[in-house]
């Protein structure tokens, strides 16, 4: 029977080795953390419970497509919610919008806050959106590339004409709406991908639509329950699972992988590796030297993630909230160009609580912060944590009368934390999406030894939940054509 060793049990990692169990290898997970999820966490203390990475879900189709394929329902194991308002954002001159996958909601709510003006832009947008993200997906996404080539296809080529795919994302939101608030509102997803909106491609507007189009999701019980369903799921498919068991080298002979040997000594002997870890430290320290152990990689924008339990209530915040900086542009210069930590931070806000009461004890509130910050190949934000969390503290006092006493304990991850995950230079969100790492020039999830493979956020097509199931489907196919199935189940 084929052996099939998965490094890592991150969403990339488990949903991979579901998947190739249920077509038919043997498969063992090995994950060096006690407990399963990698950037996917959560922290529970004092009777409050946090997601620590991800916080929300959107585009759900790879998720019900995962379950599909195994001949599952995603409704068995998971019971994702639609939240709207999908998040409430706080401007620094006071106004307040609350954002919506609702039509009717977001032009009576951009009518009134903004400008009547603006509404038809905004439906333009949504509509030219909705088709991008229809055509890009097959086209660009969900693909194993073979060649730089492949990207000069008369269809891909028509494609990128069509929709401008290559043209400068904060530039182009202005043919839509003109107010720069909606601008910041239109664009700022990108920094889910840890990629600044001033120098990404229009082509990343589709996390825009995913998000403004599709809507935000959040799973009964809390984005981990992703990992219990996954997890399930592996189980039933028959993949053993190891956790606390770190692998130091994928052994290679004569060019072909033939096992992992374990920070206790062990060797396991595979056909094929699965690597879901991040492709830079992978060719720095698990595989043979080789010409990509040597590539200069960019990395995206590291994170300050801080976990507070709060005595009291703070009911101007819903769910999920966005507090844009008063110079939204400034703001990601220091980020991602002087690479400093931000003087007046935008930041994310999340209380899942809102949706899930039992996430904090009676009267309180699990707060939880994210604040993007440069990843540690520029100024070190883990030293500077307590002065970033004054920052928002402050401006939480101001903006929702937040009061310090009342906080019972925060605890935090910095970029040294994510480093510790083996995340290089701490980059929370991974490799960077800038052109000459998307598509067809991101690492391939093939290693240039035989039966080596990559799955997950650092590899085609990339960061962020969604793109990682998308990463496990095409993993799959690619051992399925090149390795093959030597005696199946
Ligand atoms: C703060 C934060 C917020 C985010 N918010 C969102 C969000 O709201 N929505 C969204 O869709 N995405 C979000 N993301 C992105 C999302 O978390 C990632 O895209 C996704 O979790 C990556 O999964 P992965 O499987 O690629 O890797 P990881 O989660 O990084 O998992 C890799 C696993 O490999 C293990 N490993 C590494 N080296 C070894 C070794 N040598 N031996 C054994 N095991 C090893 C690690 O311990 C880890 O468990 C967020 C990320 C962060 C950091």
């Amino acid at each position: 029977m084929t052996r099939v060793v998965v490094v890592g049990g991150g969403i990339g990692g488990l949903a991979a080795a579901a998947r190739l169990a249920h077509s038919g290898y043997h498969v063992t997970l090995l994950e060096q953390r006690e407990h399963l999820g990698g950037r996917t966490g959560q922290l529970q203390r004092e009777g409050f419970r946090f997601d620590t990475g991800p916080t929300l879900l959107m585009m759900l189709e790879p998720l019900e497509k995962l379950y599909r394929d195994l001949n599952q329902r995603m409704e068995d194991y998971l019971q994702p919610v639609l939240l709207s308002p999908s998040y409430r954002v706080f401007y620094a001159d006071g106004t307040r919008f609350d954002s919506s996958p609702c039509i009717a909601h977001m032009v009576r709510e951009i009518a009134q806050k903004i400008s009547p003006a603006e509404v038809p832009g905004y439906l333009r947008l949504m509509a030219d959106l909705s088709g991008m993200l229809h055509d890009v997906v097959p086209a660009f996404v969900r693909r194993n590339y073979r060649s730089p080539l492949d990207l000069l296809g008369a269809k891909q080529i028509s494609l990128l004409v069509k929709h401008r795919l290559l043209a400068n994302l904060f530039r182009r939101i202005r043919r839509y709406v003109q107010s720069p608030r909606l601008q910041m509102l239109f664009t700022f997803q990108t920094m889910y991908l840890g990629l600044s909106p001033l120098e990404a491609p229009w082509v990343y507007a589709i996390l825009t639509y995913m998000e403004s189009g599709e809507g935000v999701w959040f799973p009964r019980g809390g984005v981990y329950q992703l990992v219990h369903a996954l997890e399930r799921l592996a189980h039933e498919e028959g993949v053993q699972i190891r956790t606390g068991e770190r692998v130091q080298q994928v052994l290679v002979e004569a060019g072909r992988a033939t096992g992992v040997r374990l920070a206790s000594g062990e060797v396991l002997q595979a056909d094929v590796v699965v690597l879901n870890t991040d492709v830079p430290t992978a060719y720095a320290s698990l595989l043979p030297q080789n010409r990509q152990s040597h590539r200069r990689w960019r990395n995206s924008c590291s994170a300050l993630v801080f976990c507070i339990g709060y005595e009291g209530k703070l009911p101007q915040l819903l769910h999920h909230n966005v507090h844009f900086s008063a110079d939204f542009e400034r703001n990601l210069q220091e980020i991602f160009v002087e690479k400093i930590v931000p003087e007046d931070p935008s930041f994310y806000t999340c209380l899942s609580v809102r949706t899930e009461p039992s996430d904090a004890p009676d009267g309180c509130e699990n707060l939880y912060v994210l604040v993007p910050v440069p990843n540690r190949s520029g100024q070190d934000a883990s030293a500077l944590k307590q002065q970033v969390l004054e920052r928002v503290l402050g401006r939480l006092e101001r903006e929702v009368g937040f009061c310090r006493q009342r906080i019972r304990f925060v605890q935090s991850l910095s970029p040294a934390d994510w480093e510790a995950m083996g995340l290089w230079q701490g980059a929370a969100f991974g490799l960077s999406h800038h052109f000459w790492q998307s598509t067809c020039f991101r690492p391939s999830n093939r290693a240039p030894f035989g039966g080596v493979y990559f799955v997950g956020a650092s590899t085609v097509p990339g960061n962020g939940i969604p793109m990682v199931l998308i990463s496990a489907e095409l993993v799959q196919q690619r051992i399925e054509q090149e390795v093959g199935l030597r005696v199946t189940k």
